[in-house]
């Protein structure tokens, strides 16, 4: 591999059309290299994956769109997404009681409203506001200068006391972490909040499927071949579905990490996080609002009104609720959730209606410290590998992680 520019060879081949491997190409495509995106499903995006069931907008397991991601900033032409915001801040509920958390920063009257509730107390508002200011204000490269630790370290040493840990972090970080023991680096933990203090979370009106969509609009039409997978890796390029041997100068594996380690033998696979999110339709709306609702009990990890964020995600006259639950789908879990969301909306779920119930059994690679944030794509002469299992489990770090194999390859080829 590597070599010289052939005719009909194609100069890059990337295996897997997610957000990884879209932005590997595009950004190929920008330096002039001939690239050719193989994707082994009947679409583009991976885990970015939106349905219609039952006349209502379907993400494959529940998802946000953070709009201060640099990378997102860098390459979508958000107003194209039709973006919709979720409220700032979110509900806690504990049994049939719910406070509100704001922002310290920009919502302080609100934030004093969760000390008045007993959420926490003056230390640990002045550590939030703290925490939120340092993330928001500060360099995003500073984070790599300290030793990562767990986040349950890291918040105890931003001064944060166990109870208001136990009782605010623990449940809302459940649903971006997908662990709930607070195991996940300390140094994701800031880039998440840096993030949230910086951007807005919103929902793409056609859902988070819009995403890649968008990413793969701006290649050159015919750049993407789907349902192509790809068998094997040899020395000349890459073997397909039907045992044909496609030539290439380089080829970059931007799957899922498992598939990535059967391509190149011997990379690692980080253990994986699963989640799995009941969708129900309501006929009455349960809440208000676009807010992010969790459980001090973690009987689920999020829930949220979807309908609230785009009324167009579910029929006319009825509500759209996302829930995550850690793990698989369990006997009788989802009778659970309903009692759980019953208690908390305040309101009688037996007339819910589950249209849907998706597991996604490696959701997110598992970012234990000492995490490095961005590892070097280049495995041997010829061959890289990208995806959020070489960066951070988010949209951010798959679509750097493209990006970082496009230079990488573009500095040995051209
Ligand atoms: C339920 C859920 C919630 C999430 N929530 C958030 C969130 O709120 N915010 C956030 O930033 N991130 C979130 N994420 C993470 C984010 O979606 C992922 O980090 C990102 O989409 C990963 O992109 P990727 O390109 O690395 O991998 P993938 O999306 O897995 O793409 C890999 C691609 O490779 C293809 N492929 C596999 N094998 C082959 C083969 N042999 N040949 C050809 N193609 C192949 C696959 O079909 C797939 O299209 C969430 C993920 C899930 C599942």
């Amino acid at each position: 591999m590597g070599g010289r520019r052939g005719r009909g060879i194609e100069d890059v081949v990337v295996v897997g059309a997610g957000a990884a491997g879209l932005a590997c190409a595009r950004d190929l495509c920008a330096r002039g290299l001939r690239v050719r995106v193989r994707e082994a499903g009947d679409r583009v995006g991976g885990r970015l994956r939106t349905d219609r069931v039952e006349g209502c907008v379907v993400d494959a397991g529940f998802q946000v769109f953070n709009t201060a991601y640099p990378q997102v900033r860098g390459r979508l032409p958000l107003r194209e997404l039709r973006l919709r915001p979720f409220t700032r801040g979110f509900l806690l509920c504990d049994g049939d009681r719910r406070t509100r958390f704001a922002d310290p920063t920009k919502a302080p009257r609100q934030a004093l409203s969760g000390l008045v509730s007993g959420l926490g107390g003056p230390r640990d508002i002045a550590a939030l506001a703290a925490l939120t200011g340092f993330a928001a204000l500060g360099p995003a490269g500073r984070v790599r200068d300290v030793p990562d630790v767990s986040t349950r370290q890291a918040l105890s040493r931003y001064g944060f006391r166990d109870p208001f840990v136990e009782r605010f972090f623990r449940p809302f970080l459940s649903g971006v972490f997908l662990e709930d023991g607070l195991a996940t680096s300390g140094r994701f933990f800031h880039l998440v909040w840096r993030s949230m203090a910086r951007g807005t979370l919103c929902l793409p009106a056609a859902g988070i499927g819009a995403v890649p969509d968008l990413l793969a609009s701006a290649l050159p039409p015919g750049t993407v071949a789907l349902e192509s997978p790809v068998a094997q890796l040899t020395d000349e390029g890459i073997v397909d579905g039907d045992g044909r041997v496609v030539p290439a100068r380089a080829v970059v594996v931007a799957t899922d990490a498992h598939t990535a380690a059967r391509l190149l033998p011997g990379l690692a696979v980080p253990p994986h996080r699963t989640v799995t999110t009941y969708y129900h339709l309501a006929s009455r709306s349960p809440l208000g609002e676009p807010t992010l609702v969790t459980d001090v009990r973690r009987r689920f990890a999020n829930s949220v009104v979807l309908s609230e964020v785009h009324p167009g995600y579910a029929p006319r006259g009825y509500a759209l609720v996302a829930t995550s639950v850690l793990g698989g789908d369990g006997d009788g879990q989802e009778k659970a959730v309903r009692a759980a969301l019953a208690e908390c909306y305040g309101t009688d779920t037996a007339g819910w209606e589950l249209i849907t119930t998706r597991t996604v059994p490696a959701a997110l690679p598992a970012m234990e410290p000492p995490l490095p944030l961005s590892r070097r794509t280049r495995v041997t002469a010829g061959r890289y590998v990208c995806g959020d299992h070489r960066a951070t489990g988010s949209l951010q770090g798959a679509l750097a992680s493209g990006a970082r194999a496009a230079r990488e390859v573009a500095a040995d080829l051209l």
